[in-house]
């Protein structure tokens, strides 16, 4: 189904037949998942990111840091040269242990804060535990997700509205309200939106209208803050390899065809979108901010 297993990210290559291309296995799994019984396994960037200082010395917030585009996240920053501070569910323990390891392995910090980002009171206590764990923040990633598809309006619940306005939305702004006095001229956010902010699909009403949200708030955000040194942006992920497909994201019909219909004719694998939150989250971006970065497999945003 692939090639040869990726070694490296930096060699020249067909991203066609880089990684799996569907069709793949039907495998449910009850939300929010666990990357450890995805199949095929995902490439986080565990052998295969390398990094070369471009965050020596920087204090990294990451929520849903445990699987998916946040583990990828995760390993880059710490190879990058980060201290990373790592929010996920209690019930994904697994898969952040795994994180906790190669964090370390880098010879950098893992501060672990399990808890659940619905919860107000929780956002800005894990606000203040990365602070103290970390002894200051300056990158701010708010990455955690929900996803669950329903096909008609008439069976989308007030409890999952809610469910998923309070996970995609409120906690973003929470934990970026909380964060923010801790932040110095030169903190960086990075935001979680997607391809689904500009083309929402029949079947993610509520989902999509979070990441539309997601978007704006960037922008807005970034004007406000701009006078103190600190920049804001966000990426916009197509599909991509992670727990938050099987696990509800996707009917299984579509899990088996994932990435099919983008020009590339796969999905992405985080290890592919994490270098996009390295280069917004380092000085190298000094200039950028207000704005959306995408990586869709050839979908424009
Ligand atoms: P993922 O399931 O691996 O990561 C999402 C994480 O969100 C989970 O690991 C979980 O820890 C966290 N989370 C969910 N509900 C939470 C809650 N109530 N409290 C605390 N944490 C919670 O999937 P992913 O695809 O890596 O998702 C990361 C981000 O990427 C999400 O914002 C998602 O919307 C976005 N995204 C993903 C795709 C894709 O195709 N995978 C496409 C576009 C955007
Ligand atoms: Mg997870």
């Amino acid at each position: 189904m692939t090639n040869d297993p990726v070694k490296n990210q930096y060699e020249m290559r067909d991203p066609q037949t880089q990684y799996p291309r569907p069709p793949f296995p039907k495998q449910p799994q009850s939300a929010p998942g666990l990357a450890s019984e995805m199949d095929p396994t995902p490439d986080h960037g565990e052998d295969s990111y390398v990094g070369f200082g471009r965050l020596k010395g920087r204090k990294a917030l990451i929520t849903g840091a445990d699987s998916g585009i946040g583990r990828a996240v995760a390993i880059a920053f710490a190879r990058e040269g980060a201290d990373v501070a790592l929010n996920y569910l209690k019930v994904e323990d697994s898969d952040a242990e795994d994180v906790v390891k190669l964090i370390e392995a880098a010879g950098q910090k893992a501060v672990v804060i399990p808890g659940d980002l619905k919860d107000e009171a929780f956002c800005k206590e894990l606000v203040q535990q990365a602070v103290d764990g970390l002894g200051g923040l300056d990158i701010l990633v708010s990455n955690a997700g929900k996803q669950t598809a329903v096909e008609a309006i008439a069976d989308l619940t007030t409890e999952q509205f809610d469910a998923t306005m309070k996970t995609n939305i409120y906690a973003m702004f929470w934990i970026t309200k909380a964060a923010l006095p801790h932040m110095q001229p030169g903190s960086t956010i990075i935001n979680t939106t997607s391809i689904q902010a500009s083309q929402p699909s029949a079947n993610l009403l509520d989902y999509a209208m979070t990441k539309a949200a997601i978007a704006n708030f960037t922008g807005g955000l970034a004007k406000q803050v701009a006078e103190k040194g600190i920049r804001v942006n966000a990426v916009a992920p197509g599909p991509y390899w992670t727990a938050l497909q099987p696990s509800g994201g996707q009917p299984q019909d579509k899990v088996q065809k994932f990435g099919e219909g983008v020009p590339l004719g796969r999905p992405g694998q985080p290890a592919e979108i994490a270098p996009l939150y390295v280069l917004l989250a380092s000085q190298e971006s000094s200039y950028m901010t207000g704005n959306v970065y995408a990586s869709t497999g050839g979908t424009l945003y």
